[in-house]
């Protein structure tokens, strides 16, 4: 059984482009997640024990399966969250990616290793690996409903965990498909289940004591909550929350390829991205001709549901209040709306905005939008371009588009953000070795690449004496021993290094 239901109680998923119903699914309430939990734990024990080579087998056939029923699952995407169908696709795609690199790498990251053990200790056999957690909890969000949970599902089953995951309640139906597919392929015990409801279901998962490790993605307040949860049984977390993302246009850069990347950043899926591209910081001399560019691209973009549309409404009602108070804001202190403005806000779709001239402190620059708005500033060079990037207290993603090499990689060290993209925008999140996760208010933990692995595994260090040396802890120890130790140790260690 993949799908627990216990619960009677059903809410229904709706389309938001046309309010219409996509399915019913049942609120499980503390009782069924307990005992979906207790499910987990043995299913754990099973697919922990299962080995590497089998796991990844199995792994690898669920791959084969999301992939052949790739169209299935972005439809459903699709009309859960109203994004357009090619990038429901995307996203789909991008989930299926990361189960295979996961299935080929975690034993290669988390197997046995032998390890050097040191000249002191050289009479010892060392082995470190990484065993898995057990129950693994992972509640997601809306936006990205498959890939964003996939990120830590597939690495923690890699891991050898089992997995239940809280889908949130404007998209259950691709968490229940998810979860049928791998029951499909391992049918002995569930591995993944998923359980549906409100923010009391994913409560009630984060205050369980049955779970090992809870893998959060939302939003920042909502983390807090979840670490408050957790902390009662000091159940580790890793916490992915939101961002407001910079991009930095350098002068000298590509200007069509910036304009072109971050648009898609700021206005793809409805802005409503974690990493989405809010605030634009263009080096002066740069400046008019990338934002030319900017509002000539923009000016083309059209919401809607139909198949030309450029992205979808706004998934969640509550967040076209949000949207609609940052651009007010920040036209009642003086910005420009070079495209669109305060009308752009048309239920339940938003057309695209492009601000200019916005103060540093309105909640436009300062706070998570999460719509299809972009903030473009003048700035008069690279290093105040940085400065004003990471004059946030979010730090997720970001993007440099830059002519010199160098220049770029500096500032990307430079860049507050967990992963920064140069001359592409996002492209760190779309490649499985590469880790994902913020600074600061956009939390912390890494899913993704082998940090994502070992964020859902504990090391074991073993060692095995092979021949008996020195024994320096043992009441029997002599002064020769201890002597003997001394002299290699200044041998080793007392001299002076040189530059
Ligand atoms: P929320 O914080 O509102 O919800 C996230 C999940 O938590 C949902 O499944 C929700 O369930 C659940 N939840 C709500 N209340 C509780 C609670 N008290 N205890 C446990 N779980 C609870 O975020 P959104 O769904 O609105 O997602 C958007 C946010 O996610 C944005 O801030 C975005 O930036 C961030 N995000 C971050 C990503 C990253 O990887 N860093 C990727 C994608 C999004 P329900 O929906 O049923 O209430």
């Amino acid at each position: 059984m993949s799908v627990a239901t216990e619960s009677i109680e059903t809410f229904a998923s709706l389309n938001p482009a046309t309010g219409e119903v996509v399915a019913e699914h049942p609120v499980q309430d503390d009782a069924a997640v307990a005992a979906a939990v207790e499910r987990a734990r043995e299913a754990a024990g099973w697919w922990g024990a299962l080995g590497w080579k089998e796991r990844r087998l199995r792994l690898l056939n669920i791959k084969g399966s999301l992939t052949r029923n790739l169209n299935r699952m972005a439809q459903l995407i699709h009309e859960e969250t109203g994004k357009p169908l090619q990038d429901a696709q995307l996203e789909t795609i991008l989930a299926i990616t990361h189960l295979d690199w996961a299935a080929r790498n975690a034993s290669k990251v988390l197997g046995p290793r032998n390890v050097y053990p040191g000249i002191m200790a050289i009479n010892q056999k060392c082995v470190l690996e990484y065993q898995p957690l057990g129950v693994v909890g992972v509640i997601g969000p809306w936006n990205y409903p498959v890939v964003t949970p996939m990120g830590s599902i597939a690495y923690a089953l890699a891991a050898g965990n089992a997995v239940v995951f809280k889908p949130s309640e404007f998209t259950p139906g691709a968490g229940v498909y998810l979860a049928e597919l791998v029951a499909a392929v391992v049918p002995e015990h569930p591995v993944l289940q998923t359980v549906t409801g409100f923010g009391a279901t994913g409560a009630a998962l984060a205050s369980s004591p049955g779970v090992d490790k809870l893998a959060f993605t939302g939003s920042t307040r909502t983390a807090k909550r979840v670490m408050a949860a957790c902390a009662e049984n000091l159940t580790p977390i890793i916490a992915e929350c939101g961002g407001k993302d910079a991009c930095i246009v350098d002068s000298g850069a590509d200007l069509d390829a910036a304009a072109d990347a971050a648009l898609w950043g700021a206005m793809a899926n409805a802005g409503q991205t974690c990493i989405a591209v809010e605030r634009i910081y263009v080096v002066d001399d740069a400046y008019d001709a990338f934002l030319g560019k900017l509002t000539d691209k923009a000016r083309d973009l059209r919401p809607g549901f139909d198949r030309e549309a450029a992205y979808g409404p706004i998934t969640m009602p509550g967040q076209l209040d949000i949207i609609e108070r940052h651009i007010q804001d920040a036209l009642s202190r003086g910005a420009t709306a070079v495209v669109g403005g305060a009308e752009s806000v048309r239920r339940p779709y938003v057309e695209p905005v492009v601000l200019a001239d916005v103060p540093d402190d309105s909640s436009a620059v300062r706070e998570e939008t999460f719509g299809p708005t972009v903030t473009v500033h003048r700035v008069k060079d690279l290093d105040e371009a940085v400065e004003k990037a990471n004059e946030s207290s979010y730090g997720l993603a970001g993007t440099i588009y830059s002519g010199d090499k160098s220049r770029a990689m500096d500032a990307a060290r430079r860049m507050r953000s967990g992963m920064t993209s140069i001359n592409a925008f996002a492209a760190t999140s779309q490649i499985p070795a590469l880790p994902f996760g913020g600074v600061g208010e956009s939390g912390f933990g890494r899913i993704h690449g082998p940090d994502g692995l070992r964020e859902f595994a504990r090391p074991k260090a073993i060692s095995r004496q092979r021949f008996s040396a020195m024994n320096l802890t043992s009441f029997t120890r002599t002064d020769k021993d201890m002597n003997r130790v001394l002299g290699l140790i200044t041998m080793f260690h007392a001299r002076r290094y040189k530059r």
